[in-house]
């Protein structure tokens, strides 16, 4: 397989076309069998019930080449299974994730010229998405639905070195107590982009969202979970019916009891007890783990012991040994590198 003429060591993370994508299209209360095509391009009625009510969920995850040469994705099962809840949650069909998985590596099979080599950091992004297609006027749920995959390749995540992150706490809210914070949809991310605007133009790189009801608890950030180490070397992560609950997140817990003998503990975590924690992090598939090295509360610094230069020493060894797995340097539990053959 000749690879495309690509400096995959300078990508950023941007849309780059490849040459295939995956379609389905659900019509008549039942999804057809899907195709692989070249066409990039989506033709929809002006009226469609995406683009009037935001019907559309999404799924992120990465295919890259293994120190082995093995092309793979890591745990698609449980995207599949993501997407399937978001989509019960906006009254869209689900599409199965048996088939969601098949999609992911026939897409990824088909773009192979695009994967990144092995030790470049790049990686091929898999996008896979569902949106209502039929025209929606008055509101209710449409009745045709196209489910897409695309691939784009992206760059190393910690380009010239991890640089700790410095957060805010957040005026806005990101989610409702019972409201769809806890699946992949667009609207999270429509209703969250003044808010990262806002903070980038601040000087910070992320918002830490508290939970909308009591404004005292810690969520997550606009796409990535928190994860902390207390000074006795204990995992914490916070707990909430509104939290998207990332696969990157739920891996390191498993690898943190499982591969490094650490305690883990999934709990509410107040803003209150931030400032006790050694070292903290941001979870998703993007980066698996940033370090965070700041929080900064309305002027009051909440400055981590791992500090601005580093990963502290727990997030390194956590993200040290999920890289390592999903490299296929150290072998991973059942299931969870999945190869594209
Ligand atoms: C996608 C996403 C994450 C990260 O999930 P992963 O499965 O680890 O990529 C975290 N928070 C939000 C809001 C997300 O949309």
């Amino acid at each position: 397989m000749e690879k495309k003429n690509i400096d995959w060591a300078n990508l950023g993370f941007g849309y780059i076309k490849t040459d295939y994508r995956f379609v389905s299209n659900f019509k008549n209360g039942a999804w057809d069998e899907g195709v692989v095509t070249e066409d990039d391009k989506i033709v929809i009625s002006e009226c469609a019930g995406v683009l009037q009510y935001a019907q559309t969920i999404f799924e992120g995850l990465k295919a890259y080449t293994t120190a082995d040469g093995r092309i793979v994705t890591f745990r698609p099962d449980l995207n599949g299974e993501r997407m399937e809840n978001s989509a019960v949650r906006l009254e869209m069909p689900v599409f199965p994730k048996e088939r969601f998985v098949e999609a992911v590596l026939k897409t990824v099979k088909a773009n192979e010229a695009f994967v990144p080599p092995y030790g470049s950091g790049a990686t091929l992004y898999v996008r896979p998405y569902m949106f209502g297609s039929d025209p929606v006027i008055g509101v209710k749920p449409a009745n045709e639905y196209q489910f897409r995959v695309f691939t784009t390749p992206v760059g190393p995540y910690f380009k010239g070195g991890v640089k700790p992150l410095t957060l805010r706490v957040s005026d806005f809210d990101r989610a409702a107590p019972n409201g769809t914070g806890h699946i992949k949809a667009g609207l999270n991310y429509a209703m969250s982009l003044h808010a990262i605007v806002d903070a980038h133009n601040q000087g910070y790189d992320e918002n830490m969202y508290l939970d909308a009801g009591t404004r005292t608890k810690v969520e997550e950030t606009g796409g990535a979970n928190f994860l902390f180490v207390t000074r006795d070397g204990k995992v914490v992560t916070p707990k909430s019916g509104s939290i998207l609950p990332s696969i990157t997140r739920r891996s390191l817990v498993h690898v943190a009891q499982e591969y490094l003998g650490l305690e883990a503990e999934e709990r509410e975590v107040t803003l209150e007890e931030v400032k006790d924690f050694a070292e903290c992090g941001l979870c998703g598939t993007a980066a698996v783990i940033s370090p965070v090295g700041k929080i900064v509360d309305h002027g009051k610094e909440i400055c981590f012991d791992s500090g601005m230069n580093e990963m502290g020493p727990v997030t390194k060894k956590l993200y040290d040994t999920l890289t390592g797995i999903q490299m296929g340097t150290i072998q991973g539990p059942e299931g969870w590198v999945v190869e594209v053959k």
